[in-house]
């Protein structure tokens, strides 16, 4: 058994760089953000650089990618031009995607910002309509959320909704963040098979396409959504490790947004192999 692990990315030095800089670290995965976290303009992609890294995610046994939509990208904002601003965002990054094909696109749903979750879940379903193509290469991930604010996603039943509303559901999947999804108040480290059987349940497992592997700093339920170093949080070594191990999530990606630096993400992929051996 053996895991695909990497952690979040800076694109700064562009795509052959993140690919070598995760074979240094000993990871074979990584996220990153499409574009400048904050929003603003996104650098264009150089073909002699994706193909660089293209062949080495081939040449080193890469697992499927997982970008980052930017955290301003809210396509159910109340604010028209913020709403605009989000569709723009989606169909360029989404167009950017397919240079990098079979890859995956996880955003974070969005905050209702007081319209209410149905309205909130209809802009999201309704932007992902425009945009989603039969002949795309990429699929799209709703984020788990940890249900602060009126954030949307908190909730199974809520990115159910959405897939729903989806006219093209097989381009469309789920990343389950640990530390949000333990925020949200889904208790991982006392019950993960009832958890994750909750998770199958409502959404099904066969939409889980990847993880964002995180500890809390806080307690379930809390609602709060900050990261923690792996062992160092709530949900605890013990029961990360059972997470990684768990049979119904071989062979999906696991990326580290914990915060640490390099030498910190280093000694975690580390960690999270010596689990597998
Ligand atoms: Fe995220
Ligand atoms: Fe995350
Ligand atoms: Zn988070």
């Amino acid at each position: 058994m053996s895991i695909y692990i990497g952690c979040h990315l800076s694109v700064t030095d562009g795509y052959e760089a993140m690919g070598k800089t995760m074979v240094d670290f000993g990871g074979n995965t990584f996220a990153f953000f499409t574009r400048n976290p904050r929003g603003g303009k996104s650098k264009e992609l150089q073909p002699d650089d994706v193909s660089a890294l293209l062949s080495l995610l081939e040449r080193e046994r890469f697992g499927p990618l997982v970008a980052h939509g930017s955290y301003t990208m809210n396509l159910c904002a109340a604010n028209e031009q913020t709403r605009e601003n989000g569709l723009d965002m989606l169909r360029g990054d989404l167009l950017r995607m397919e240079q990098i094909p079979g890859n995956m696109y996880n955003f974070h749903p969005g905050a209702h910002v007081g319209q209410g979750i149905e309205t909130g879940i209809l802009l999201i379903a309704g932007a992902l309509n425009e945009f989603l193509k039969p002949d795309m290469h990429t699929t799209v991930l709703l984020e788990t959320m940890a249900g602060k604010g009126t954030e949307i996603g908190g909730r199974f039943e809520e990115l159910r909704e959405i897939i729903d509303r989806v006219d093209l559901p097989g381009k469309v999947g789920v990343c389950l963040d640990t530390c949000h999804v333990w925020d949200a108040g889904y208790d991982l480290a006392g019950d993960l098979d009832g958890v994750l059987g909750e998770f199958d349940r409502v959404i099904g497992l066969e939409r889980l396409f990847a993880l964002h592997f995180n500890d809390s700093k806080n307690e379930c339920g809390s609602h709060k959504d900050r990261h923690e170093k792996l062992g160092e949080g709530k949900i605890g070594a013990e029961a990360l490790r059972r997470i990684a191990l768990h049979p119904a999530l071989q062979g999906l990606p696991f990326i580290l947004e914990t915060p640490n630096d390099n030498v910190g993400y280093i000694r975690e992929i580390h960690t999270v192999q010596d689990w597998f051996s």
